[in-house]
């Protein structure tokens, strides 16, 4: 590995040597805008020893993604972003390592994009109905992949010259609960878990007290996901939360002996607060996710 000690950062707190780490990161296979080639190139290029890739849903740009780090001399953690529900909230589990065959796991995700699918019909014709008219089509020409989602309907928006940008279609019409908005099926929280686990990955809370989802997830709850559900750790350090918010949670995490992670959740041009290594993993809890990955049979 490489260590660039002079590449710019926001480490994580306890951030010591010179080997970075960004754990969270989206290809065009999901809501990126690069090919998995392109997000490895660029995460070389930033200074970055190793990224996880976690598109939505799907093990697609895994392989490419692999062969890529292989030629920029650095390395690709498989992984996942799980779309789950816990009651009525939605939740996103980081799956690293899981076996990329685990029939029943494989089975779930599919679940999960069809539900994906499903609802860009009725998101087109309310947008249509609200004065913007749009077909599947133009959703469908904004995808590489077959995850699709929210940001793909933004990116039609914004081509149709509706909005001027995907984050304004985000705060306008397809928020949750928006005037565009159309809920969709995600796998329970506790059921999302054990498939990680029983695929022989590692399950991480991603960005757990982001966006209005602290409530939903309080200390007890994480100590129950943690000690009943084996849970093996959250994603603390992550543009979403804010530097109390990661220093109660990185708290949290110690407590209940729960890995801490730290990530952009870089989505390319999509996202415009998450540059690539926005923020960093330890290297002590990476090591600590590939062993667990290694003794339980699964393939980081
Ligand atoms: P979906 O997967 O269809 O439920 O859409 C959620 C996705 O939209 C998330 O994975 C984010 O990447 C993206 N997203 C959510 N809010 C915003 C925003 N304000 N700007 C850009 N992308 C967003
Ligand atoms: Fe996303
Ligand atoms: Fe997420
Ligand atoms: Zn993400």
């Amino acid at each position: 590995m490489r260590g660039r000690a002079s590449a710019p950062r926001r480490g994580g707190g306890r951030f010591t040597g010179g080997v970075r780490i960004d754990l969270h990161t989206h290809s065009l296979v999901s809501d990126g805008t690069d090919t998995p080639t392109q997000l490895v190139r660029h995460a070389a290029a930033a200074g970055l020893d190793v990224i996880g890739l976690t598109d939505h849903d799907t093990f697609d740009g895994l392989r490419e993604a692999k062969l890529a780090a292989q030629a920029s001399g650095i390395e690709v953690l498989a992984g996942l972003e799980f779309s789950t529900r816990l009651g009525g909230a939605s939740v996103h589990l980081l799956g690293y390592g899981c076996d990329p065959g685990d029939d029943e796991l494989l089975d779930e995700l599919a679940r999960v994009r069809v539900g994906r699918s499903d609802r860009i019909p009725a998101m087109v014709a309310r947008l249509t109905e609200l004065g913007m008219p749009l077909t599947v089509e133009d959703v469908l020409a904004q995808a590489s992949g077959s995850s699709l989602g929210r940001p793909h309907i933004a990116d039609a928006l914004v081509a149709k010259g509706y909005v001027s940008r995907r984050d304004i279609a985000f705060r306008d019409w397809l928020y949750d609960g928006g005037p565009a908005y159309v809920n969709r099926y995600c796998t329970e929280l506790t059921q999302a878990i054990e498939l990680v686990h029983r695929a022989r990955g590692v399950a991480v809370l991603a960005h757990p007290w982001g966006r209005g989802r602290r409530d939903d997830l309080p200390e007890a709850y994480l100590a129950e996901l943690a000690y009943e559900y084996g849970l093996d750790g959250v994603e603390v350090d992550h543009p979403d939360h804010d530097d109390d918010t990661r220093a109660e949670l990185r708290a949290v995490a110690s407590r209940l002996g729960l890995l801490a992670t730290g990530s952009s959740d870089h989505h390319g041009l999509g996202k415009v607060n998450n540059p690539l290594g926005a923020y960093t993993t330890d290297p002590d809890a990476y090591a600590e996710i590939v062993r667990r990955i290694r003794s339980r049979g699964g393939q980081p």
